[in-house]
């Protein structure tokens, strides 16, 4: 395996534009840019070298509290919520061309905070940009109904925002995670309190830098960075918040939803996923090998709809992965910023020794490793780098085969038949994605049909698209992002109903 140690930017000169006070960077509350309540600052660490980046304000309750306070005041105020959805969208509209102006810069910050090579961080800048102007345009597109009912009644619904919203992401996109909720949100005329993962707050900061320079009103828009289980418990269990919107694990986010019940506020979850990618023997080969590649070693199997359980026909299985691990043992692993780089570091120590528990665990419980199955020391000892590893031989209650990874880490379950291969791929918790490779149509169509999951594909994994809704089944969470769906999750619909003939009922005779 090809490694590339090479050293990324200078930090200083990337986060320029990041306002400070000394040497921390700020938060974004109340349209003004400020420290922590108690000073507290967390140093952020690059994946890929361990070396510090910059120090950044630990929010706390009381900041998140102040934060929920402007929104709130913004929201009840106004202008935001009761503009014009085309005001709106013109500002959005601006957001998406600042985005792109500066799209090497969010491009830099997000392979410097989170490692993923520059190859991937093109990607998800360009999505974000996307996903604010598809927002922008449906803004102002007809959201209402009209309904057939008795004259002399009219009866029509309307949507209007939701109120005040906490948007908690994780770190795997900074950025796009952020956009994914913020820009919907911001469309429909909501306020925002956004908490980004405390590891990666960069490239979401840098957006609030210019939802500032745009001048959106004060307290729409407020970027509070600290710990999940303070400045996040706080959005979720506020009753000033009228909904939490959370994508992270599985775990964190039954624990948002228990918060939530203080005043019943909307909650919808983007979690986990252990998902299937379904090969039969009759797929094209090459593809269907690419594609397994893809889908599980993406941004290091970083990835909640990465796919992670490689439901394999017997047939074919021996030579597939004998194909899959000579190709997984070329991918170029190393520090994101060198152009040559396929495959970034794990985001931190601390999830780096929860992987290689995984491999561990694989190891112990019999499963045979194919390739990878250790971390990557060497030149790449300094960052949190792991092999691609492939295990082939599961069992299906083993815990590689049972729990969310979320690493470079695949595991073969084999099938003899169609039956099996579907009986196999819904034996989960999860019910995020899924994808079947066949050159079959009515099988591809039979199979996908009967997948449990939210996000499928047939002979392609991982396509994503803005307009296209997003989420998952069972425990993968509730509710969708992305597309129409992840608009109408920001708003509340009002039915309006008039009388065209005013006139007393006449119901009560007295
Ligand atoms: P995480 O659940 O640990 O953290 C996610 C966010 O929640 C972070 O901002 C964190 O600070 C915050 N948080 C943690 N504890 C909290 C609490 N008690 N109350 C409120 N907020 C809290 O997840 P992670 O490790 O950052 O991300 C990885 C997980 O995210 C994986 O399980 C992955 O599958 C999932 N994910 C899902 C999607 C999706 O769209 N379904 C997308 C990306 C990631």
């Amino acid at each position: 395996m090809e490694t590339i140690a090479k050293p990324g930017v200078d930090p200083k000169e990337l986060l320029r534009n990041l306002p400070r006070s000394g040497e921390t960077v700020l938060m974004y509350v109340d349209g003004s840019w400020c420290e922590a309540s108690d000073g507290a600052t967390r140093t952020l660490v690059d994946p890929a070298t361990g070396a510090p980046i910059a120090r950044v304000a630990e929010g706390t309750r009381e900041d998140a509290k102040r934060a929920i306070a402007a929104a709130r005041k913004a929201f009840d105020a106004g202008p935001w919520s009761e503009m014009r959805a085309a005001d709106r969208a013109a500002l959005l509209f601006k957001v998406a061309d600042k985005i792109e102006a500066h799209a090497q810069e969010f491009q830099y910050i997000d392979t410097l905070n989170n490692g993923k090579p520059l190859r991937e961080t093109m990607y998800d800048v360009a999505d974000a940009a996307g996903c604010f102007r598809y927002y922008a345009g449906l803004a102002t597109k007809p959201h209402g109904q009209t309904f057939d009912v008795p004259a002399p009644s009219q009866t029509f619904t309307v949507r209007e925002p939701i109120g005040v919203c906490g948007q908690i992401v994780p770190w795997n996109y900074p950025l796009l995670m952020a956009v994914w909720k913020l820009a919907p949100a911001l469309a429909a005329g909501n306020t925002v309190i956004l908490k980004p993962s405390e590891l990666t707050p960069l490239s979401a900061l840098r957006l609030a830098s210019i939802f500032e320079e745009l001048e959106f009103p004060r307290g729409v828009v407020n970027v509070v960075c600290g710990a999940g289980p303070i400045v996040g418990a706080e959005l979720a269990e506020n009753e000033q918040v009228d909904k939490i919107a959370f994508t992270g694990g599985t775990v964190t986010g039954r624990s948002i939803m228990r918060a939530a019940v203080g005043n019943l506020k909307k909650v919808t979850l983007e979690l986990g996923g252990k998902s299937p990618n379904i090969v039969f023997a009759d797929a094209d080969f090459e593809t269907a090998v690419d594609y397994a590649l893809f889908g599980i070693y993406a941004n290091s199997g970083q990835v909640c709809s990465a796919g992670s359980r490689l439901v394999l026909q017997e047939s074919i299985a021996d030579r597939f992965v004998e194909r899959l691990a000579e190709r997984a043992k070329k991918i170029r692993v190393g520090n994101g910023f060198d152009p040559k780089t396929e495959m970034g570091p794990i985001i931190s120590r601390a999830h780096l020794e929860r992987v290689e528990g995984y491999l561990e665990a694989g190891k112990a419980e019999g499963a045979q490793v194919l390739c990878g199955g250790a971390r990557l020391e060497g030149p790449l000892a300094g960052g949190n780098f792991v092999a691609p590893t492939i295990f082939d031989r599961t069992a299906p209650s083993m815990k590689i085969v049972r729990e969310e990874i979320f690493g470079p880490v695949l595991v073969v379950q084999r099938f003899d038949d169609e039956a099996d291969a579907l009986r196999i791929a819904n034996d989960t918790i999860y019910g995020l994605a899924g994808a079947v490779f066949t050159q079959d149509v009515a099988k591809a169509h039979r199979v996908i049909r009967k997948l449990r999951a939210g996000i499928t594909w047939i002979n392609t994994y991982h396509p994503t698209y803005n307009e296209a809704p997003w989420g998952g089944y069972k425990q993968s969470g509730m509710g969708r992002e992305l597309g129409t769906y992840g608009y109408d999750a920001y708003t509340e619909v009002k039915q309006i109903n008039v009388n065209l003939d005013v006139a007393p009922s006449g119901w009560f005779e007295g």
